[in-house]
């Protein structure tokens, strides 16, 4: 590899926003097997919207829908984004609750103290882990995640209280970026801390038959290292500090770059645009540099 051409190649990358941390990246980007994909932020737009509040009776849904939000409003989490968002939209002005003793369980959901009382925000695995009993409430959930959507259970002072579901959407590119690295050979993974259901419905739009769901953060560094062993190059395509650790174990990092700033400090490489053609890009750029290379 001549300095020269490396230099070359980097240079017309950033023009196309792919900045490679180094010249090594863009040498060795070109021997890529296999992509795996975050979902949220990655494949898809990471901006979910609200979509069902169904509470617990007796409580209503404007009182779960503000409890929640007081929580939320100390996450930073693009699932809390959406509750605080249509929470504010839906109090006219009259101020969310207070929230005391915040704690995020990266992978799971949050608590805090809300007006004395205790509330829980999160997974079936974090109602379970606090032994709150869910009832029939496993059939709503379920019907949720079909559509696709993302469902959050509550608990207030250890009893189911409700849930609040939100839906993301793919971004307009995701299927197409796909389906090119499909077609150079390359295999495509999609990973997720989400659950299977709503993961299967996202990676079915994007053409992704490949998913890895409900993985805790540390479990997506792993399952790169799983492919690792079994002899393939690894790209990881992420945006989130949960992606951190996966990014730096793959082989090749790639950090989204409308995402956080922990992902680009943990990748080789940043991709300035949110599309995902860009993966397929940067490959093409690194084949075409090494192969000028005499
Ligand atoms: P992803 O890989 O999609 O970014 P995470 O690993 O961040 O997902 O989160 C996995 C799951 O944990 C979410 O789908 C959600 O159910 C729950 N969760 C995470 N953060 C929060 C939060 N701030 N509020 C409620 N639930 C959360
Ligand atoms: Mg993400």
């Amino acid at each position: 590899a001549t300095p020269t051409s490396i230099m070359a190649g980097s240079g017309r990358a950033a023009e196309f926003g792919i900045l490679f941390k180094g010249g090594e990246y863009l040498e060795s980007t070109q021997g890529v097997e296999v992509v795996v994909f975050d979902k949220t932020g990655t494949v898809t737009n990471g901006k979910p919207v609200l979509t069902d509040v169904i509470p617990n009776a007796p409580l209503t849904e404007s009182s779960l829908l503000r409890m929640t939000a007081a929580v939320e409003k100390h996450s930073e989490h693009p699932l809390a984004d959406a509750i605080v968002t249509e929470a504010i939209e839906r109090s006219k002005g009259l101020p969310l609750p207070i929230a005391k003793e915040f704690a995020n369980m990266p992978g799971y959901g949050v608590t805090a103290w809300v007006e004395g009382r205790k509330m829980l925000v999160g997974t079936r695995r974090l109602m379970s882990e606090h032994g709150v009993t869910l009832g029939s409430a496993h059939e709503d959930m379920n019907k949720l995640e079909a559509m696709g959507k993302t469902a959050m259970l509550i608990a207030v002072d250890g009893k189911y209280a409700g849930m609040i579901a939100v839906a993301d959407t793919i971004k307009e590119t995701s299927k197409e970026a796909v389906n090119r690295l499909k077609e150079m050979g390359i295999d495509v993974i999609m990973i997720t801390g989400d659950n299977k259901r709503t993961a299967a419905a996202i990676a079915t739009q994007a053409g992704i038959s490949n998913v890895l769901a409900e993985i805790l953060p540390e479990g997506k560094a792993e399952e790169v290292r799983k492919l690792q062993h079994a002899g393939k190059v690894v790209a990881m395509v992420g945006d989130g500090i949960n992606d951190a650790p996966a990014l730096a174990t793959a082989d090749i990092g790639m950090a989204v770059g409308t995402g956080t700033d922990v992902a680009m400090e943990a990748a080789d490489i940043t991709l300035m645009r949110g599309d995902l053609n860009a993966v397929a890009d940067a490959i093409v750029m690194s084949r075409r540099t090494m192969r000028n290379i005499k």
